[in-house]
C-alpha cells in the first residue's frame, strides 16, 4: 500500500545518522535535502533521541494551559533566540499552522483584513496559509481560499509600497524564497517592506521556516538585513523531524492576537526534541558554521559548474543551482549514481539543504557529483 498523495521514490529508507540517509539493503546516501530541511542537527542526533525517549518515559501529554517544565523550557529558548524583540511565542505543529496562526494574529492585532503576499512566496498549504501561496498548481482545485490577499513581485519595493495601504492588516513573505527557486531578496528589500508596514501600521511577517535555524549562517535569515518583523514563523527543522511550529510575535500582536488554540501546542515530548534540537544548534555554533560550510561550497560550485548551469545561488546551506534543463531528471541520476540526495526547487533549480554538520569533504562529493552530473 501507498499514500495517494506522495508520489513514491525507489528507496526504501531505513535509517538515518548524522548527514547520511541507510535503503534497505545498507547503502549509505549523503542527504543533501534533509527532507526540506528537517534535520539541521543531523539524523538522529543522540542529544535529540535521549531527550524524547526520557520524556516519553515521564508524560507524553498534558493540555497546554498547565505549566510544565520542558514546555516552559521551550518558550523561555524561543522567546530568547527571537529576532529582535518577537519574543512572544505562539507553539503549533507545523509550517501551515504557524503562518496560519501568524495571520490571524495580524488580522486580529490590526482589526484588519486584508494581507499582502509576494509571487513565487510558498506559505503552506491549509486554507490560510494557501491564500497566500503563489503557485496555481496548488491553489486551483481548492478555490475559493481565504479572500482579502494581494500579490506583488517579489523583490519590487515600489509595487510593495504601492500596494500595503491602511486596510492593511500584514505583509507575508519569506527572506529567501525556497520553493519559488532559492531565490535572495534583494539589497534593502526587506528594509522597504518594514517601512511600507511601518507607514501603514501593518505587520510584517516574515516565513522563516525554511529560512530560519541557522541555514543561510545566521539563526535568522532576518539577522543579515538590518531590519525586525512583528512576526516570525519557524516549523521544519525546529523539533529535528516530530511536528512542530512557532509563531514569535512582538507584544503589539501578541496583546491582541485573540482566541486561538490548538490541542497538541508544546506537546512535552515534541518540546523536549525542540529544546534538544535548539541547544545543540547553539552550543555547537552550527549558524557559523552553515555560513562557513555554505561559502565553501558555493565557491566550489561556482568553480566547478558555474560554466554549465545559468546561476548558482544562495546563502550558508541553501542553495540553489539553476540548470539550464529540467533539474527533476537530475535527481535519480545524482541518487542512484553518486548516492547523493538533493532537491527540486521548481522546474529549472536544483536544491541543496543539507543537514547543518555537513563538513568540507561531503561539500567537495556534492561537487565532485554534480560536476559529473551536470557538466
Ligand atoms: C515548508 C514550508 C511551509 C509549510 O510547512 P509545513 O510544515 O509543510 O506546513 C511554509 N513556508 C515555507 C517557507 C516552507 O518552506
Amino acid at each position: 500500500m501507498s499514500s495517494f498523495v506522495f508520489s513514491e521514490k525507489p528507496l526504501r529508507i531505513e535509517r538515518g545518522e548524522g548527514v547520511h540517509l541507510y535503503d534497505d539493503s545498507g547503502t549509505a546516501f549523503l542527504d543533501f535535502g534533509a527532507s526540506y530541511a528537517v534535520t539541521p542537527a543531523g539524523h538522529c542526533h543522540p542529544d535529540v533521541v535521549e531527550a524524547i525517549r526520557e520524556q516519553a518515559g515521564e508524560l507524553l501529554y498534558v493540555q497546554g494551559s498547565y505549566p510544565v517544565d520542558v514546555r516552559d523550557g521551550l518558550y523561555e529558548r524561543l522567546s530568547s533566540l527571537g529576532p529582535g524583540d518577537c519574543d512572544r511565542v505562539w507553539l503549533c505543529n507545523s509550517g501551515t499552522e504557524a503562518n496560519e496562526a501568524a495571520l490571524k494574529f495580524a488580522r486580529s492585532a490590526t482589526g484588519r483584513s486584508k494581507i499582502v503576499a509576494t509571487t513565487r512566496g510558498f506559505h503552506g498549504r491549509t486554507m490560510g496559509a494557501l491564500a497566500t501561496t503563489w503557485k496555481d498548481e496548488y491553489r486551483d482545485p481548492f478555490e475559493p481560499l481565504a479572500g482579502g490577499v494581494e500579490f506583488v513581485e517579489y523583490g519590487d519595493s515600489a509595487a510593495m509600497a504601492e500596494a500595503v495601504d491602511d486596510e492593511t492588516a500584514g505583509v507575508i513573505l519569506e527572506p529567501m524564497q525556497g520553493e519559488g527557486g532559492i531565490n535572495p531578496a534583494p539589497e534593502g528589500y526587506l528594509q522597504s517592506v518594514r517601512e511600507a508596514c511601518d507607514d501603514h501600521g501593518a505587520a510584517m511577517i516574515l516565513d522563516e521556516i525554511q529560512t530560519g535555524l541557522g541555514r543561510t549562517g545566521a539563526f535568522w535569515a532576518v539577522e543579515h538585513h538590518d531590519v525586525t518583523p512583528d512576526v516570525v514563523t519557524t516549523a521544519k527543522g525546529v523539533a529535528s523531524g516530530l511536528p512542530m511550529g512557532a509563531t514569535l510575535c512582538r507584544d503589539w500582536v501578541a496583546e491582541d492576537a485573540g482566541p486561538h488554540g490548538s490541542t497538541f501546542s508544546g506537546g512535552p515530548v515534541v518540546a523536549a526534541a525542540a529544546n534538544a534540537t535548539l541547544d545543540v544548534l547553539v552550543e555547537e555554533d552550527l549558524p557559523n558554521h552553515a555560513a562557513a560550510m555554505g561559502d565553501h561550497l558555493l565557491t566550489e560550485l561556482q568553480a566547478a559548474i558555474g560554466e554549465d548551469v545559468r546561476e548558482v545561488r544562495g546563502e550558508g546551506l541553501m542553495v540553489g543551482i539553476e540548470v539550464k534543463r529540467g533539474a527533476n531528471r537530475l535527481l535519480p541520476k545524482l541518487a542512484m549514481s553518486h548516492q547523493l540526495l538533493a532537491l527540486p526547487a521548481g522546474r529549472s533549480v536544483l536544491r541543496l539543504l543539507p543537514p547543518l554538520v555537513v563538513d568540507e569533504e561531503h561539500c567537495t562529493r556534492v561537487v565532485d557529483a554534480l560536476s559529473e552530473v551536470v557538466g
